[in-house]
């Protein structure tokens, strides 16, 4: 696996980060997130449309739309662009980058299988979503399931802005992943149902709905509903600020950064960011 060189910064070694899909809404706030950092400094901003600059600690940045000229100076690559995008910069990239951390969504079962095999000499860290609170979120699902049973049906929706252009978000599919593995671990049944337009039957035992809702410039919305015949508990997420992956983003960062220093690739999830948090007994709060 490819070791850290550091550069040099006024005297201080900072890493070299490229910052794929720069120019998006998430490459937009992760940029001042990240030049906040003394430890990191972009080198290159990537876009398909190799167009204008990005103001960065070091001046304005032009964009580029390859890898290759920057990618000796790039030690982690930081990508929230589109799937066909994350596959192709990490081949461009060919093993020189070995910090990868990959907030994207929208991978194919194939995409997902390809980035698992590049994670076998690169430290990966890929979170359908980088907030912590949806962290919390997915843990307290697994907490409040077991503890009502099969009482309690499951929906779960996501609402997000009319530019988004997967669906299910990879969030969604995050909740669902989770839900249908603690149903396993019970012995219950999982079936997941897209929407219900043209269903015409009664829900069914273990039915988990998953419904997505589009409009306006909603950053993200997430809610897993647990109805009984009673009451109904609701866990819900609402994003304010794209600042709240942001802060995910440089958690994951430092953490591969500590990963690759102990030459343990893999592929890592906001999970393992966190729990080597609260291993160190640091409040569940956000900042490295
Ligand atoms: P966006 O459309 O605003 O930005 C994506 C950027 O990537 C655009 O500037 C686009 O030009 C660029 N891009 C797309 N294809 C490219 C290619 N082939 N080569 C180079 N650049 C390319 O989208 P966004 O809201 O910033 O979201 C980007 C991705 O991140 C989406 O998949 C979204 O679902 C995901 N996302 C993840 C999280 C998380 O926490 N994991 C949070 C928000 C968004």
């Amino acid at each position: 696996m490819t070791e850290i060189n550091l550069q040099k910064e006024d005297d201080k070694e900072t890493i070299g980060i490229a910052l794929i899909g720069a120019k998006g809404r998430m490459g937009q706030s992760l940029l001042p997130a990240i030049e906040a950092e003394k430890q990191f400094s972009i080198v290159c901003g990537v876009e398909k449309n190799a167009e204008g600059e990005l103001s960065t600690k070091h001046g304005s940045l032009p964009v580029s739309a390859s890898l290759k000229e920057k990618q000796y100076a790039v030690k982690a690559a930081i990508d929230f662009s589109s799937p066909e995008a994350t596959l192709f910069y990490m081949q461009e990239a060919s093993g020189e980058i070995p910090i990868w951390i990959i907030g994207t969504t929208g991978f194919s079962a194939e995409q997902e299988a390809a980035i698992a095999d590049f994670a076998k000499d690169r430290v990966i860290v890929k979170a359908g979503n980088f907030s912590v609170g949806i962290n919390v979120l997915l843990h307290l699902l697994e907490e409040a399931m077991p503890m009502l049973g099969l009482g309690y049906d499951l929906e779960i929706t996501e609402t997000h802005h009319k530019h988004k252009v997967d669906s299910p978000s990879g969030t969604a599919a995050m909740l669902l992943a989770k839900a249908e593995n603690i149903r396993k671990k019970l012995g219950e049944k999982a079936e997941a149902v897209y929407g219900r337009h043209g269903v015409r039957r009664k829900r069914q035992l273990g039915e988990i709905g998953m419904h997505s809702l589009r409009g306006g410039s909603v950053i993200g919305q997430h809610a897993a509903m647990l109805l009984g015949e009673d009451d109904k508990i609701v866990l819900e997420h609402t994003a304010f600020s794209r600042r709240a992956f942001s802060s995910g983003v440089i958690a994951a960062l430092y953490f591969a950064l500590q990963r690759l220093a102990e030459k343990k690739p893999g592929l890592y999830a906001m999970s393992d960011v966190l729990a080597l948090r609260l291993s160190r007994q640091h409040p569940p709060g956000i900042g490295a």
